[in-house]
């Protein structure tokens, strides 16, 4: 016998598979827009003398200086 073995076809992704891939995704992109600009004009009162930075941890988007919350 030759050939090829046929295989099952591919499974769609469940919601949380689909989340525990582009939650990741989703949260380093906006980490990186809101670093680049001020869209909730928050006011500065981080204890870093330059203002907050935004970055993504565990699915939020905090501040790294004074654990502000920016995005959850
Ligand atoms: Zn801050």
């Amino acid at each position: 016998m030759s050939g090829f073995t046929r295989t099952r076809q591919p499974q769609p992704l469940t919601r949380a598979q689909a989340i525990a891939i582009l939650q990741p995704i989703a949260s380093e992109e906006i980490a990186a827009i809101l670093s680049q600009q001020d869209v909730f004009r928050l006011d500065h009162d981080c204890v870093n003398p330059a203002g907050h930075d935004a970055i993504a941890s565990c699915g939020d988007v905090v501040c790294p200086h004074c654990a502000k919350v920016f995005w959850r």
